[in-house]
This record gives structure tokens, sequence and C-alpha cells, in this order.
């Protein structure tokens, strides 16, 4: 087995860009010998309150220790060579990886997770946190939330697993859970740590400034890796990996957000290997008049439609054509008289044709009341009607660290504080637009009107807004 290096650090924070290194504990391991080394870390910011009553780590006691590029070789001389083993190797890996970048060294390893290690071994387990790993397994925890001593209960973990199972299991083990996703020839490796772990968009780019494709994913590297992967070969998938050039992607709070970014994006982009959302010309929808309208139900397009305050509409529709086949064939099947609708040239008395060929029940000659009638094409419609907005005006829907703003079915944008939700009401109201309709319809429930003070638990305002 190659050597392992365990570690586990101590921060300000959950984000490497933002946050600093607190305490370093890392422990190799080198054919069977055990070493440890920590050290806390000067992070030349303020340690938050609630992480000094976590870890225990006050600002008192690292104001006198070394800054983190004073222990560079130190920390450099434990890993390099070594598979960098965590728990939750990422935020740790992140970190370092993070801080090694500030002082101008570009530091790549190979790292073992043992949250998914653990997983893998222990797949009928539900939980993989420490404190689960330290209770399942019997390991013996010093001060908790500390570096070093955190890094030997993973260290212990291993330990544990070597007397458990069979060193070929572990091996192969280790060498799936390891092995680099394979990336097309023109991507650069540093995508696989750049790639983040989280809801949002995703965007593959050629040669040129259109992207080729826009995609969605509760976790954005799984799913952008799955491009990529042997397994999935469609012609589609291959053509993808032959023309990319580099990729992009937004974060965004949750799975909703996502969604509408990515509906917006495809629909402004329009790229080239976009099936689905590509066409969307224009909205119809039906609507339905009174019982003694003529016809009692018309086709309307976007332009005469406000979707959200009519409470008559019915259906969305790429055309007007496509919106009177829909009726002609609901009309045929309940035995709806075509004239009535609209739907017959020609004579406007006497029986319509389908009801000569006993097709309609006859309410163009009065064997059926015009009220029976519209209420039957009401009934036969019901399953196409278009919610009303259930708000006075614009409502918001909270999804991790952002709110969507939208307003009477329309997306207007997402937001990250405050006054950009203000930004937002006042940019002005994009087209209403049928597949945002069906993403947000859905989660109608969860959203909350926008009224005058906001509830506004956000914290501080992160990264630049992405409002399409
Ligand atoms: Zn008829």
């Amino acid at each position: 087995m190659q050597a392992l290096a365990f570690i586990d650090l101590e921060t300000s924070g959950s984000t490497p860009t933002q946050d600093r290194i607190t305490e370093v504990g890392i422990i190799t391991l080198d054919a069977g010998r055990l070493q440890s080394w920590s050290s806390l870390v000067n992070p030349q910011t303020s340690i938050p309150p609630f992480i000094e009553n976590l870890t225990g780590i006050t600002n008192e006691m690292v104001a006198d220790a070394p800054l983190f590029e004073d222990l560079i070789p130190e920390i450099l001389d434990r890993l390099m060579g070594r598979i960098f083993v965590a728990h939750n190797a990422r935020f740790d890996y992140g970190f370092i990886k993070q801080s090694l970048k500030r002082a101008g060294i570009d530091f790549r390893a190979t790292t073992l997770c043992t949250v998914k290690l653990s997983r893998k071994l222990f797949p009928e387990e539900r939980k993989h946190n420490l404190d689960s790993l330290v209770q399942r397994h019997g390991l013996v925890a010093q001060t908790r939330h500390r570096a070093l001593a955190d890094a030997d209960l993973i260290a212990q973990f291993w330990l544990k697993l070597t007397d458990s199972f069979a060193p070929e299991v572990l091996e192969r083990v280790v060498t799936e859970l390891t092995a680099r996703p394979s990336l097309p020839t023109h991507l650069g490796i540093d995508l696989l740590d750049e790639l983040p772990e989280k809801p949002g968009v995703y965007l593959f780019y050629g040669e040129n400034d259109l992207p080729l494709y826009v995609g969605k994913s509760k976790n954005i590297r799984e799913r952008v890796l799955s491009h990529f992967s042997a397994d999935v070969r469609s012609a589609r998938e291959l053509s993808l990996s032959q023309q990319i050039r580099r990729v992009d992607w937004i974060e965004t709070g949750g799975e909703v957000g996502a969604l509408l970014r990515e509906a917006a994006l495809v629909k402004q982009l329009q790229p080239t290997l976009n099936r689905q959302l590509r066409l969307n010309r224009g909205v119809c929808s039906l609507v339905l008049g009174g019982a003694h309208e003529d016809p009692q139900a018309v086709v309307r397009s976007a332009q005469e439609l406000d979707p959200g305050r009519q409470d008559t509409l019915y259906g969305l529709f790429e055309s007007g054509a496509e919106a009177q086949r829909t009726l002609r064939s609901i009309a045929e099947a309940e035995g709806l008289c075509l004239r009535l609708l609209g739907l017959e040239r020609g004579r406007s008395e006497g029986p319509c044709f389908a009801h000569q060929l006993k097709r309609c029940r006859g309410a163009c000659v009065g064997d059926e009341s015009r009220e029976m009638h519209h209420l039957r094409l009401t009934l036969a419609l019901s399953r196409l009607k278009i919610r009303s907005w259930p708000f006075e005006g614009p409502a918001t829907l909270k999804e991790g660290d952002e709110v969507l703003v939208v307003d009477r079915w329309v997306y207007l944008g997402s937001a990250r504080s405050e006054g950009e939700v203000m930004d937002l009401l006042e940019s002005g109201r994009p087209q209403f637009d049928k597949d945002s309709y069906r993403i947000l319809s859905k989660v109608v429930g969860r959203m909350t009107p926008l009224t005058g003070s906001l509830d506004w638990p956000l914290g501080p305002l992160r990264g630049a807004v992405e409002s399409l």
C-alpha cells in the first residue's frame, strides 16, 4: 500500500477562498510507521465566536502562532508522495490547495475521502460522519474538533479497516476511490479540483464564445464528469468530448434555481447540442369565454395574455395551430360542438357537420343547452388550466444562500441580499415563458409573498449574482 497522510484542519470558516486555516494536524503512515505533527496557524483574520466555541481555538491562542507560509516546508514534506486522506477530503484539500496557491505553489495530490471510503465499505450504514465512525468502530477520541485529534481518528479508522478487510479488497476500493476521472484531452486537469459539488448550471464551450451545451445538476462536478465517463458513449456525448475546450458554471442555492437558469440560458444562447427547451417561438393559450359567448373558447397569443392574472387560461402551446389542434381533439373526444368552439367555418346556424355524423351532441341545434355544453367544455379543459398567481405581488423562494424572485409566474432572477432583490424588481419584467411556468407552478407552495420587510437570514453577500 502506498504511503498515506491523514490530515485534518481547523479553519475560521467554510470557504477556502475567504477563510483561513487555524490549525493543521497530519499523521503520516509509511510501511506501518505512524508519525504525528501539528501546529496552530495564525490566520491573520479573526475567528468568529461560534467557531471558537466549536473548536476551542481562540483568537488569543493563534495570535502568536506561525503563519501558514512559515509552515509550508513542514506541510509539504508530509504531504508530498503520499495519498491525502481526510474526512470530507474536498474541504481539507480545498483549503490546503488554496493556501498554497496564495504562496504561489500549485499543489496537487491524490485524495482519499474517508466519508466515501466508509460509505463504500459499509453501504448498509446511513451515517458516516466522524462521530458515527467513532461509535461504530470503537475509536478512541481525544479532543474532538482539534486538528491532530481528528486526524488521529481517521488514522485509527484506517487501521481498523486493515484489520477487518483483506489487503486486496482495501487496495481495490482505494484504487477505485482515488482514480482520477477521465477528461477530454482539451480540458485542463485543474478542472477536476475546481468543479464544485454544488447545485447549479454548467456550460460547455467549443472554440468560440457560444456554448455547445448547457446542463443543470444537484451536483455540478458529478454531472459534468459523467458526460465524459467511459460508459456513457452516445453519439452526442462523443461529439461533445471532441468539441469541448472549456467548462464554465454558475452555482445556485438549489435545484429550482438551477432549473430556471438552465431554461433561461438555453433559450438565450441556443446551444447546438441541447435538444430540449430549444424551441420556444411563442406561447399561445386557450381562453374560455362565457356560456353565451361565441365562440365559447378562443386561441390567444402571448401578447394578449396575462398569465397569472387571468384565471380562464388553458394550456400553453407553441403556436395557434397547436392550440387549435388540441381543442379540436378534445371536442371530438367529448362530443362537443366544433361550431360553438369556432372551429368550423361556414354556416353560423343549423346543425354542424359533426352533428350530422352524430359526433356532436347537438348544442348547435338546441339538443344540448349552451350552459351544459360550456360546463362539459370546462371540465374537459380543466386538466390544462393555468394556475392563477396566488399572491398580490411578487413572491420569493428561498433556496440555500439565495432567494429566487418571481412575479406572476415570471422568474425575475436570484438575489443574495435585499438590495439585489430591489434591483431585480426595478429591472423590468422578462416575457412569460412556459418552461419557467412549469418549473414554478410545482413549487409555488414553498413561496412567500414579498411584503414590506424581508426576513433575511441569508448572511453576507457572497459572489456575484447571476441574474438573467
Ligand atoms: Zn354541433
